[in-house]
């Protein structure tokens, strides 16, 4: 249920609702707002509960969310949320633009395509130190070395870093270095994994997988919430389909469905979708047609020699036109691409 209080409800009426909740054995979760304050009363709804919380002191309404996750559901957050990485901001007041390696090889080649990426208009440095590959034998990234090498690259070009978390046991390793955790879309129903980056706190970037329906993958999101972190941003990064030309189905229409139905940012994965650069653009501009809040893609300057991904990378001068034509129709859909100081 959502309690929402009269817009001149004090700061003590609001925490007796609180504690009112609580004692009915529900969780508040309190959303304030720029006029009024909404609580989220989270838990196992029985007879009673509404009217009960109905006429406490102060409350001008109790709404019960239909839907099966509560705090991701535009129902208990009407307003698009803004999530703070660092100095890039995911939400309604620009476009923002995730670029680097699909992994992290060496200090060089990251140094090398950070340089790129901050160039060409990027306000996030991505990189992968723990690969979650379909082969064993496949180069499975640098581990808690690329991890340093990230943190400094990223600091040294003043841009926040992302990378991926495969496991519950490397959330506190991988959490140290990065500014965001990645949960990949092969993790996206990984619960318990859900639970520990809602813990730690930090903000969140989680994919979509690639054979979950929108309900679920929200439903994942609200793992994280109802842990009390906030932070979390979406991405749609395709779906399995029986269409076999590209590595991935674009799921457009994700991007206006999860904004209709959820408060979060989300952003699209043009690269993962594809697995093939020259489809990397056009796609990327559909995703900011629909309304996606960002873009992630996978940047390289030597893609022939990459040891992930290379089909899919793009090369600088590619990076730089994607942000230009992303800016463009982002302008056209009444948007930009976020400003950052050069
Ligand atoms: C990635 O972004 O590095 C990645 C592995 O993507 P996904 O989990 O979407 O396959
Ligand atoms: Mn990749």
């Amino acid at each position: 249920m959502i309690v929402i209080m009269q817009q001149a409800a004090s700061k003590a009426t609001v925490d007796r609702a609180i504690e009112r909740i609580e004692q009915l054995g529900l969780t508040p979760h309190v959303s304030r707002g720029q006029y009024r304050t909404i609580i989220g009363a989270i838990g196992d709804k029985q007879p009673g509960h509404l009217e009960a919380l109905e006429s406490l002191a102060g409350v001008e309404r109790v709404v019960p969310i239909m839907r099966p996750y509560k705090l991701a559901s535009r129902e208990f957050h009407e307003a698009s949320t803004e999530v703070k990485v660092g100095s890039a901001t995911f939400g309604p007041a620009g476009v923002t633009i995730i670029a680097g390696p699909c992994a992290i090889e060496s200090r060089e080649m990251l140094e090398r395509i950070a340089a790129i990426v901050r160039d060409g208009g990027a306000m996030m440095l991505r990189g992968g130190a723990f690969k979650p590959r379909t082969s064993p034998y496949a180069f499975q990234g640098l581990g808690e070395d690329g991890l340093k090498m990230l943190r400094e690259v990223g600091d040294a070009t003043a841009l926040p870093v992302v990378s991926e978390v495969l496991a519950v046991a490397e959330v506190e390793l991988v959490g140290k270095y990065v500014d965001m955790l990645q949960i990949g879309a092969r993790n996206m129903q990984n619960f318990r994994l859900l639970k520990e980056v809602g813990d730690f706190g930090k903000p969140v970037l989680l994919k979509r997988g690639f054979a979950a329906t929108i309900r679920e993958y929200l439903m994942s999101a609200e793992y994280i919430l109802s842990r009390g972190n906030r932070d979390v941003v979406l991405c749609e990064r395709g779906i399995k389909t029986f269409a076999s030309e590209l590595r991935f189905t674009f799921d457009v229409s994700a991007v206006p469905v999860i904004k209709a139905n959820c408060h979060l940012p989300i952003i699209v994965d043009p690269s993962h979708a594809t697995g093939d650069r020259r489809f990397v653009i056009p796609l990327a501009l559909a995703g900011i047609a629909a309304g996606a809040d960002g873009v992630m893609v996978e940047v390289h300057d030597c893609p022939e020699e990459a040891l992930c991904d290379g089909p899919q990378a793009l090369l600088g001068d590619m990076f730089a036109e994607t942000v230009r034509q992303v800016d463009a129709v982002a302008k056209a859909v009444g948007r930009s691409v976020a400003a950052r100081d050069k």
